[in-house]
């Protein structure tokens, strides 16, 4: 067995992999009905929020799709902030609806910084702004309450958040923060099976009258049948199966015991691979708690590092984004570990460097 230390999709516990393989059942009955109400339920508690949370059946990338198009139309002036490769493409789905697009790129491996942005917001106007909080591609946690508290004094754009790879590792409440859509997905920190978008919308995008078409990923419909507990169409079942197990584990062990967890094995991952003498990606002070990426010795093929972590100690991780341009390895330590697979992950991955890097010295 391959131990997945990749950053997502995650490996799924033999609950969640249960609760999955159970008989279809319609999206209209009764049965399906209590188990979209609970997951209701389990998603509102996590997310601080009375606002009514939709499951689309689509990957994460669309549940983007479906934040930007009951959002903005072909008027809007829109800001991205851009931390690597999925801000860029938070920004490139936006490009598709409207012309007037300003992209702030930050340094790879920077998080957002306010002044620039505080900046921005004084000489321009916007209508909505795409934060991306875990930047997935550079191992980097932006600061979002920040973030929001410098766009709340400046400006009243709209705030559309990609946490898809936060939730579940973060306390993220919605409410409170003030945030306008959030995007989650279930195969990251969830650690809950692909095929959903998990999005939840403040009240002023559901009063919104000038967006663009759509009639997949139509807000109101979906909420319309979120609350008699099913969905606008035919949903991917076993994802929903498998979201509502995965939420029972993470409301049984706790959620701050879930999001200590992830800053735990983050930091232990990140302490290992410094003794290695690696450098870390991000800055120290934007670390992000789900993925941890580092930069190889010049020396190094990342790929044959993938390899042969793979084929000589059975685990798996993520190189970069870019398909294999730059040294770096990204490690995923998404969801609840067991001690001893995580301790297995990291000791093989250090043997690993250590070993390779003797062969290409010598
Ligand atoms: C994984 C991920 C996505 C894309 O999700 P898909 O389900 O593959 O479409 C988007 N944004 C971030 C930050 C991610 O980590």
């Amino acid at each position: 067995m391959i131990i997945n230390r990749s950053v997502g999709p995650v490996s799924l516990s033999t609950p969640v992999m249960t609760a999955m393989t159970q008989q279809i059942v319609s999206h209209r009955s009764k049965n399906f009905n209590l188990v979209v109400f609970r997951i209701i339920e389990l998603l509102q508690l996590l997310f601080d929020t009375k606002q009514m949370p939709m499951l689309f059946t689509a990957s994460g990338t669309g549940g983007l799709e479906a934040a930007l198009v009951n959002t903005i139309n072909k008027e809007s002036r829109v800001l991205s902030l851009v931390t690597g490769y999925f801000g860029e493409r938070f920004y490139n789905i936006c490009k598709l609806f409207t012309d007037d697009v300003k992209k702030i790129e930050f340094k790879l491996g920077k998080a957002v910084d306010l002044d620039q942005l505080e900046k921005e917001l004084k000489q321009n106007h916007y209508d909505a702004i795409l934060i991306t909080h875990n930047e997935t591609a550079t191992g980097v946690l932006n600061p979002l309450e920040k973030i929001i508290r410098v766009i709340k004094k400046n400006s009243s754009a709209f705030i559309l958040v990609d946490a898809i790879s936060s939730v579940g590792a973060v306390k993220i409440p919605f409410d409170e923060l003030e945030i306008d859509v959030m995007v989650a997905a279930p195969q990251k920190a969830l650690m809950s099976a692909p095929g959903l978008a998990i999005l939840l919308a403040s009240n002023r995008i559901l009063r919104l009258e000038r967006k663009t078409p759509s009639l997949y990923f139509n807000f109101k419909n979906m909420i319309h049948f979120m609350e008699k507990g099913s969905t606008t169409y035919t949903p991917c079942i076993p994802a929903i199966f498998a979201l509502e197990a995965a939420l029972e584990i993470i409301f049984q062990e706790g959620e701050e015991k879930v999001y200590q967890h992830h800053r735990d094995n983050a930091e232990f991952c990140r302490t290992e691979l410094i003794k290695l003498g690696l450098q870390l990606y991000a800055d120290s002070n934007f670390v992000s708690p789900t993925v941890t990426a580092v930069l190889l010795d010049d020396i190094m093929d990342p790929v044959e590092f993938k390899n042969t972590l793979e084929a000589k100690h059975n685990v798996m991780l993520s190189l970069d984004m870019d398909n294999q341009q730059s040294k770096m390895i990204r490690i995923g330590h998404m969801g609840l570990i067991p001690k001893a697979q995580m301790d297995y992950s990291i000791k093989n991955i250090c043997e690993c460097y250590k070993n390779l890097k003797l062969q290409y010295s010598n």
